[in-house]
Protein backbone atom coordinates (compact mmCIF):
# COMPACT_ATOMS: atom_id res chain seq x y z
CA UNK A 1 0.00 0.00 0.00
CA UNK A 2 1.48 2.85 -0.89
CA UNK A 3 1.51 6.70 0.74
CA UNK A 4 0.21 10.10 0.89
CA UNK A 5 2.90 12.23 1.81
CA UNK A 6 2.88 16.15 2.33
CA UNK A 7 6.03 17.89 2.35
CA UNK A 8 5.12 21.37 3.38
CA UNK A 9 7.14 24.69 4.53
CA UNK A 10 7.05 28.64 4.44
CA UNK A 11 7.95 30.46 1.05
CA UNK A 12 11.77 29.94 -0.14
CA UNK A 13 11.82 26.68 1.77
CA UNK A 14 13.53 25.29 -1.49
CA UNK A 15 10.37 23.43 -2.08
CA UNK A 16 10.65 23.50 -6.17
CA UNK A 17 14.61 22.34 -5.85
CA UNK A 18 12.87 19.52 -3.39
CA UNK A 19 10.77 17.89 -6.20
CA UNK A 20 13.72 18.18 -8.84
CA UNK A 21 15.79 16.35 -6.65
CA UNK A 22 13.29 13.96 -5.94
CA UNK A 23 12.26 13.05 -9.44
CA UNK A 24 15.91 12.86 -10.81
CA UNK A 25 16.22 10.22 -8.06
CA UNK A 26 13.46 8.38 -9.09
CA UNK A 27 14.75 8.76 -13.13
CA UNK A 28 18.06 7.72 -12.07
CA UNK A 29 16.66 4.28 -10.79
CA UNK A 30 14.70 3.79 -13.51
CA UNK A 31 11.55 4.68 -12.12
CA UNK A 32 9.08 6.95 -14.05
CA UNK A 33 7.78 9.88 -12.27
CA UNK A 34 4.91 12.31 -13.10
CA UNK A 35 4.86 15.94 -12.45
CA UNK A 36 1.31 17.61 -11.55
CA UNK A 37 0.12 21.25 -10.16
CA UNK A 38 -3.13 22.98 -9.78
CA UNK A 39 -3.27 25.79 -12.62
CA UNK A 40 -4.72 28.22 -9.40
CA UNK A 41 -0.44 28.57 -9.72
CA UNK A 42 0.51 30.49 -12.81
CA UNK A 43 4.30 30.92 -11.98
CA UNK A 44 6.48 29.19 -14.42
CA UNK A 45 3.60 28.41 -17.04
CA UNK A 46 4.43 24.73 -18.53
CA UNK A 47 7.66 24.29 -16.13
CA UNK A 48 8.59 24.07 -12.36
CA UNK A 49 11.38 26.39 -11.88
CA UNK A 50 13.38 26.96 -9.09
CA UNK A 51 15.27 29.99 -7.78
CA UNK A 52 18.50 28.68 -8.25
CA UNK A 53 18.31 27.65 -12.35
CA UNK A 54 16.65 23.98 -12.67
CA UNK A 55 13.62 23.54 -14.61
CA UNK A 56 11.45 20.55 -15.59
CA UNK A 57 8.25 20.05 -17.71
CA UNK A 58 5.38 20.10 -15.85
CA UNK A 59 2.92 17.45 -17.93
CA UNK A 60 -0.79 18.03 -15.69
CA UNK A 61 -2.15 20.82 -15.01
CA UNK A 62 -5.32 20.43 -12.79
CA UNK A 63 -7.93 22.82 -13.26
CA UNK A 64 -10.18 23.51 -10.06
CA UNK A 65 -13.04 21.03 -11.57
CA UNK A 66 -10.62 18.05 -12.58
CA UNK A 67 -9.18 15.05 -10.87
CA UNK A 68 -6.84 12.71 -11.25
CA UNK A 69 -8.82 10.29 -12.18
CA UNK A 70 -10.65 11.73 -14.94
CA UNK A 71 -10.02 9.78 -18.34
CA UNK A 72 -7.83 11.67 -20.31
CA UNK A 73 -5.43 11.83 -16.94
CA UNK A 74 -5.87 8.19 -15.83
CA UNK A 75 -3.92 6.52 -18.58
CA UNK A 76 -1.44 9.27 -17.63
CA UNK A 77 -0.62 8.13 -14.11
CA UNK A 78 -0.95 4.06 -14.11
CA UNK A 79 2.49 3.10 -15.00
CA UNK A 80 4.26 5.78 -12.92
CA UNK A 81 6.18 5.15 -9.60
CA UNK A 82 5.26 8.77 -8.18
CA UNK A 83 3.09 11.06 -8.44
CA UNK A 84 5.10 14.35 -7.57
CA UNK A 85 2.16 17.15 -6.67
CA UNK A 86 3.89 20.96 -6.56
CA UNK A 87 1.96 23.94 -5.18
CA UNK A 88 -0.50 20.99 -3.45
CA UNK A 89 -2.41 23.62 -0.91
CA UNK A 90 -3.96 25.12 -3.94
CA UNK A 91 -5.71 21.51 -4.81
CA UNK A 92 -9.64 21.61 -3.57
CA UNK A 93 -10.52 18.82 -1.11
CA UNK A 94 -12.25 16.84 -3.94
CA UNK A 95 -8.71 16.64 -5.46
CA UNK A 96 -6.53 15.79 -2.56
CA UNK A 97 -8.80 12.83 -1.70
CA UNK A 98 -8.63 11.74 -5.18
CA UNK A 99 -4.80 11.35 -4.71
CA UNK A 100 -5.48 9.58 -1.30
CA UNK A 101 -7.64 7.12 -3.43
CA UNK A 102 -4.54 6.71 -5.88
CA UNK A 103 -1.80 6.12 -3.16
CA UNK A 104 -4.71 3.45 -1.21
CA UNK A 105 -6.42 1.49 -4.30
CA UNK A 106 -3.91 2.09 -7.12
CA UNK A 107 -0.96 1.87 -5.13
CA UNK A 108 0.87 4.52 -6.86
CA UNK A 109 2.79 6.78 -3.74
CA UNK A 110 1.84 10.68 -4.04
CA UNK A 111 4.24 12.90 -2.45
CA UNK A 112 2.61 16.75 -2.67
CA UNK A 113 4.97 19.76 -1.62
CA UNK A 114 3.42 22.87 -1.00
CA UNK A 115 2.51 25.89 1.77
CA UNK A 116 1.04 24.68 4.77
CA UNK A 117 -0.84 27.99 5.92
CA UNK A 118 -2.00 31.32 3.64
CA UNK A 119 -0.90 34.95 4.66
CA UNK A 120 -3.37 35.11 7.34
CA UNK A 121 -2.13 32.02 9.13
CA UNK A 122 -4.83 29.99 8.57
CA UNK A 123 -4.92 26.64 6.31
CA UNK A 124 -5.57 26.46 2.49
CA UNK A 125 -8.23 24.09 1.49
CA UNK A 126 -5.81 21.18 -0.10
CA UNK A 127 -3.45 21.82 2.70
CA UNK A 128 -6.08 21.27 5.28
CA UNK A 129 -7.02 18.36 3.66
CA UNK A 130 -3.64 17.17 3.21
CA UNK A 131 -2.99 17.35 6.75
CA UNK A 132 -5.89 15.44 7.62
CA UNK A 133 -5.22 12.36 5.27
CA UNK A 134 -1.69 12.27 4.50
CA UNK A 135 0.17 8.91 6.10
CA UNK A 136 3.43 11.02 6.33
CA UNK A 137 4.74 14.24 6.61
CA UNK A 138 8.33 16.74 6.23
CA UNK A 139 9.07 20.40 7.14
CA UNK A 140 10.77 22.17 5.02
CA UNK A 141 12.80 24.74 6.63
CA UNK A 142 14.04 28.40 6.09
CA UNK A 143 15.30 31.44 8.13
CA UNK A 144 13.32 34.28 8.90
CA UNK A 145 15.14 37.51 9.19
CA UNK A 146 15.64 37.08 13.22
CA UNK A 147 17.84 33.90 12.71
CA UNK A 148 14.74 31.68 13.85
CA UNK A 149 12.80 28.76 11.77
CA UNK A 150 10.29 30.33 9.72
CA UNK A 151 6.86 28.53 9.61
CA UNK A 152 4.58 31.72 8.22
CA UNK A 153 4.13 33.45 4.92
CA UNK A 154 3.79 37.76 5.74
CA UNK A 155 2.08 39.43 2.68
CA UNK A 156 3.59 42.83 2.27
CA UNK A 157 1.90 45.01 -0.41
CA UNK A 158 3.68 48.28 -0.79
CA UNK A 159 6.32 47.15 1.58
CA UNK A 160 3.72 47.04 4.56
CA UNK A 161 2.71 44.05 5.80
CA UNK A 162 -1.06 43.43 5.60
CA UNK A 163 -3.76 40.80 6.77
CA UNK A 164 -6.51 41.60 4.30
CA UNK A 165 -7.03 40.90 0.92
CA UNK A 166 -7.87 37.63 -1.69
CA UNK A 167 -6.08 33.91 -0.54
CA UNK A 168 -4.51 33.96 -3.89
CA UNK A 169 -2.07 36.67 -5.22
CA UNK A 170 0.83 35.32 -6.94
CA UNK A 171 3.88 37.28 -5.93
CA UNK A 172 6.03 38.12 -9.28
CA UNK A 173 2.37 38.44 -11.29
CA UNK A 174 1.48 41.99 -9.07
CA UNK A 175 5.12 43.86 -8.58
CA UNK A 176 3.42 45.32 -5.29
CA UNK A 177 3.04 42.45 -3.24
CA UNK A 178 5.73 40.28 -1.78
CA UNK A 179 5.87 37.23 0.17
CA UNK A 180 8.17 36.96 3.44
CA UNK A 181 8.84 33.85 5.62
CA UNK A 182 8.56 34.28 9.24
CA UNK A 183 8.95 32.95 12.31
CA UNK A 184 5.78 32.89 14.80
CA UNK A 185 7.28 35.44 17.01
CA UNK A 186 8.44 38.22 14.35
CA UNK A 187 4.59 37.06 12.19
CA UNK A 188 2.82 37.98 15.68
CA UNK A 189 4.43 41.09 16.52
CA UNK A 190 4.49 42.50 12.69
CA UNK A 191 2.04 41.17 11.18
CA UNK A 192 -0.67 39.82 13.25
CA UNK A 193 -1.06 42.67 15.84
CA UNK A 194 -0.62 44.63 12.89
CA UNK A 195 2.37 46.50 13.61
CA UNK A 196 3.63 47.70 10.15
CA UNK A 197 7.31 47.95 10.28
ZN1 LIG B 1 11.66 36.00 13.30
Amino acid sequence: MANLEYRYGPMNSGKSMAILQMAYNYEENDKKVILVKSITDTKGGDYLVSRIGPKRKIQIKLNKNESLLDDKYVGMIEDKDAILVDEAQFLTSKQVEDLWFIAKNKDIPVICFGLKTNFKSEFFEGSKRLFELSDKFKELETICKCGTKARFNARKVNGNFILEGKENIIDGENDNVQYVPLCGKCYLNKVFMKENK
